[in-house]
């Protein structure tokens, strides 16, 4: 039986990540960052509540950080398996992640100049650089509308979602006991400025609509 778990705290927006227990694997549904003062920032530093190295796949439904943004940190607590997204999110990805390395880094030095004069330890950032390259070699672009076997049982598509370059509703088709049961994830639709031009085919497909 599948089980999907919400990661995001409740009545949050950001950080949004889902992780999906489904034919017998591991598969994380965005991972990002949580944005919007430092009590929920704080949650940035905490632990998963399951273990990194134990996810098979990453599949990323667009490249802002509040969907994206602790992939890194992912990777350097063990994660290493693919990362499935749009091929208009792929450099996308790039830039957003250095450039958040690069603010990491900046914040990191002057919370440890604040915490040198107050005598307390320096804390270490969130991620680096390093991290961010290592975990870009793990993408693995799609195109929209195309279908990719992730596992034997598991069939991903991406579905153009309005909201900026390469976001997408992402559908994931899991196969089990022969039954086959659609999850479709909506993830940020349509930018306020522009009305959304998409497909809703996909929407109704779906058994769970996350
Ligand atoms: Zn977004």
């Amino acid at each position: 039986m599948s089980h999907i778990t919400f990661l995001g705290a409740t009545g949050q927006v950001t950080g949004s990540c889902y992780l999906i227990e489904a034919c017998g694997r591991r598969i994380l549904l965005d991972c990002g960052l949580f944005q919007g003062g430092k009590e929920t920032e704080k949650q940035n530093t905490e632990d998963f509540s399951f273990e990194p190295s134990s996810v098979d796949a990453v599949i990323l439904s667009h490249a802002h950080l509040d969907h994206c943004g602790r992939l890194p940190k992912l990777v350097k607590e063990g994660f290493n398996g693919p990362v499935y997204l749009t091929a208009a999110s792929f450099p996308l990805l790039d830039l957003m992640l250095k450039d958040a390395a690069h603010l990491q880094f900046k914040d990191t030095e002057w919370e440890n100049r604040r915490r040198e004069r107050a005598g307390k330890e320096p804390i270490e950032p969130l991620f680096d650089l390093e991290n961010v390259e290592a975990l870009l070699k793990f993408r693995k672009s799609v195109n929209y509308g195309e279908a990719s076997q992730i596992a034997p049982d598991i069939e991903v598509s991406f579905h153009e979602a309005g909201h900026i370059l390469g976001s997408s509703i992402i559908k994931i088709s899991l196969k089990e006991k022969g039954e086959t049961r659609v999850l479709v994830f909506s993830g940020d639709l349509g930018n306020p400025k522009s009305p959304l031009l998409r497909d809703p085919a996909v929407m109704t497909e779906a058994d769970v609509l996350l």
